[in-house]
């Protein structure tokens, strides 16, 4: 992958991120404590601010720029998660976006230890990852991701904030499965 093309990438995300950041704030007020579309668009503008002022040479170096940028820019449980995603990205890119989206993936399981099913953006992300792997193109994986957002709307939370709630996290989406869903669909949009 070359670093342009992670770039359009990076500013779609951004870009989706800005457009459903009340979107991603009233699912987390609903599970959460409110601040999932504040802290995304805050890291990602931060990422954008980082790649503009010193635009790195290779897609590893701009993935890991990223990682770090978020991990340092974002508090909460998403800035280490989607920091650790993109940190892990950058070692496995030279074989491509799905052998370095799997890495990623399995950076976050490592980190959140969160299990599919447990409504997090793991429940997104993993369907990614599976549709990837059998050599499904990244609108499938998409796809996949926005159904996997979905399908967290009746599960109970049992990791990050929303787990405080008990059995009354269901009946709203996660809000980072959301967010992985747009992080997907804005892959789908730059990357073949
Ligand atoms: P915080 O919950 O600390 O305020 P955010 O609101 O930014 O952080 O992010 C919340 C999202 O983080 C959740 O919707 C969920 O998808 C994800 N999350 C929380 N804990 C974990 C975990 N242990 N593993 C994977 N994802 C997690
Ligand atoms: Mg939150
Ligand atoms: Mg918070």
């Amino acid at each position: 992958m070359n670093p342009e093309e992670l770039t359009a990438w990076l500013r779609r995300f951004a870009e989706l991120v800005h457009e459903h950041r009340d979107e991603l704030t009233a699912l987390d007020s609903a599970i959460g404590d409110a601040d999932h579309g504040a802290n995304l668009d805050r890291g990602m503008t931060a990422v954008l601010a980082a790649l503009q002022e010193a635009p790195p040479a290779d897609a590893a170096a701009l993935l890991k720029k990223t990682g770090a940028t978020l991990v340092s820019k974002v508090g909460g449980a998403s800035g280490p998660l989607y920091g650790t995603l993109f940190l892990r990205m950058a070692g496995a890119v030279d074989g491509g976006f799905a052998p370095a989206l799997r890495a990623g993936f399995d950076g976050v399981l490592a980190r959140g230890k969160a299990e599919p099913g447990d409504k997090t953006m793991v429940d997104a992300l993993g369907p990614a990852c599976d549709v990837l792997d059998a050599g499904g193109s990244v609108a499938e994986a998409a796809q996949a991701a926005a159904d996997g957002r979905d399908a967290t709307v009746p599960l109970v939370a049992r990791k990050g904030r929303a787990s405080y709630l008990g059995e009354r996290s269901a009946g709203h989406a996660d809000p980072g499965a959301t967010s992985t869903a747009l992080l997907l669909r804005a892959a789908a949009e730059t990357l073949r």
